[in-house]
């Protein structure tokens, strides 16, 4: 199902433009309590939502050495945080996080706390087809460094929350749930209004919003956006895996299957975590089954034979042995076999695209999920989301050295133009793969196993995918 969002011009604007005003200045008795609720208070950045992406963006922004003076209030609609206990079982929400992300992490001095934790290092990549023979092998550097790092979602949220804790330019709300907003293009105001759902709120020079795909922040920025559903979910859990003690469990598996794609990422020697995207009856079914049923299902999709397009494996053979290399049979390695699920560990999410016209206006400016929404695939969501942070720092640090102001248009359409080239080619590339290997038509069958393997086979090519994904 494809959306194309835009909004009304004209006097749909101008109601609107009402109505928000109306809502920001309004003091419900039902959800305000004047003994407890504080004035308006002003800061230089407000952040809506604190996810991965936003609370990153928090510690960054005040370890810039330009804006450390600056006043900085993250919004979190969610409880506190519980933190991340290191002895304790494997999340199942885990990032494949890649080289630049890590460098960011470094810079704000939050990559020790992940290191002292747990993360697991991938040395090799392997995709391969179901319908042919055709495969793909990554290592950097004849694995002399890592692909991508394995880390768990909460881990990350962990170190970076322990930054921003030291902060003391950075006050972190939580139950704070954002329900309207107001940009100085629409209301008039000198500043973006916050406003939250049990009445408290902020004024601000830049409201970012950070606030994942049903961002509230771009919805009242009125930019356009391509949304659609995959009619796919995505389904994690955590893994124990049959290795031998000797081995080391630093390869990450990927096979497309006819539904989607089945991905084992390693989290430590005797553990993986799951990413199976399939379809939504399917995903249930998984959902459902006991534990036995559930790692057969699994086992056997990594193994189990499809029908062959044989035009295919033929011009495999012929194309191996024009770069004499020995057949992809032979290069393929297995997965490791996967002996059990850990309880409730199993959850699936729903998966779709999206993506933001502009990511600025007037007084805002978006990161994240909110501005950007892939496919899991190829493992770029929030690494894309961090790419943001990065580009979003160095921007306002620029601008407000050159006497800018913080919520100018002028300067931050510096950090959308950046954004918009990276993030676009790789959106369109996630996108083509997943609609490429949605199909078992014999044409494309042969088209993008021919692809696979001249990558495979040309390692000027395939170090440029290299680069690309790891930033
Ligand atoms: C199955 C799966 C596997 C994935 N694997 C990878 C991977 O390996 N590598 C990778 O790079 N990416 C991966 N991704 C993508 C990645 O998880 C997302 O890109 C990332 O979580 C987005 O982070 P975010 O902070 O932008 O948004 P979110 O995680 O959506 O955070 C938004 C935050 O805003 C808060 N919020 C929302 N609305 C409001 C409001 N009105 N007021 C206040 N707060 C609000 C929410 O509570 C939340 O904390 C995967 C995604 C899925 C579904």
């Amino acid at each position: 199902m494809l959306i194309l969002l835009r909004n009304n011009a004209g006097s749909a604007a101008i109601s609107q433009a009402r109505n928000i005003a109306k809502r920001l200045l309004s003091t419900t008795t039902a959800n305000r309590n004047p003994e407890t609720t504080p004035a308006t208070e002003h800061y230089d950045i407000i952040i809506g939502g604190g996810g991965l992406v936003g609370t990153t963006l928090a510690a960054a922004l005040v370890n810039n050495v330009t804006l450390a003076d600056k006043k900085v209030l993250l919004l979190e609609g969610a409880p506190p945080f519980k933190g991340f206990d290191p002895s304790g079982p494997y999340q199942n929400r885990v990032s494949a996080i890649n080289r630049n992300s890590v460098e960011l992490f470094k810079s704000i001095n939050a990559w020790t706390h992940i290191e002292q934790a747990r993360y697991k290092p991938v040395k090799q990549m392997q995709v391969w087809e179901s319908n042919s023979d055709a495969l793909i092998q990554f290592q950097h550097d004849n694995f002399a460094s890592d692909v991508a790092c394995i880390i768990e979602n909460d881990l990350i949220l962990d170190a970076v929350y322990a930054r921003v804790k030291e902060l003391d330019n950075v006050k972190v709300l939580n139950k704070a749930r954002i329900e309207c907003v107001g940009l100085p293009g629409k209301t008039g105001a000198p500043h973006s209004q916050v406003k939250l759902q049990d009445g408290r709120s902020f004024t601000c020079e830049l409201l970012i919003g950070a606030d994942g795909a049903n961002s509230v922040v771009r919805k009242e920025m009125g930019v356009d956006v391509l949304s659609f559903n995959y009619d796919r979910m995505g389904l994690v859990a955590t893994l124990d895996l049959n290795m031998d003690d000797d081995c080391d469990n630093s390869v990450a598996w990927q096979r497309f299957l006819p539904t989607g794609p089945v991905a084992l990422l390693p989290l430590s020697a005797k553990h993986s975590s799951l990413v199976w995207s399939t379809t939504v009856p399917h995903a249930k079914e998984l959902l459902a089954m006991d534990a036995n049923a559930f790692t057969d299902a699994l086992n056997e999709a990594f193994c189990r034979q499809y029908p062959r397009v044989d035009l295919a494996d033929k011009a495999l053979q012929g194309l191996n042995a024009l770069f004499g290399n020995s057949s992809a049979q032979h290069q393929r390695q297995y997965p490791p076999r996967v002996c059990g699920v850990q309880d409730g560990s199993r959850a699936t999410f729903p998966l779709g695209f999206l993506h933001a016209s502009s990511y600025v206006c007037n007084g805002a400016a978006l990161v994240g999920d909110a501005a950007h929404r892939i496919h899991p695939l190829a493992g770029q969501g929030v690494n894309l989301g961090f790419g943001d942070v990065r580009r979003l720092v160095e921007t306002l640090a620029a601008g407000a050295y050159a006497g800018f102001k913080l919520g100018d248009t002028q300067h931050l359409v510096k950090y959308e133009r950046k954004c918009l080239a990276k993030n676009v080619p790789i959106m369109v590339g996630v996108h083509g793969l997943h609609t490429l290997y949605s199909t078992d038509f014999s044409p494309v069958v042969l088209m993008r196993s021919l692809g696979l393997q001249l990558t495979q086979n040309l390692p000027p090519i395939k170090n440029l995918f290299m680069k690309t994904a790891m930033g």
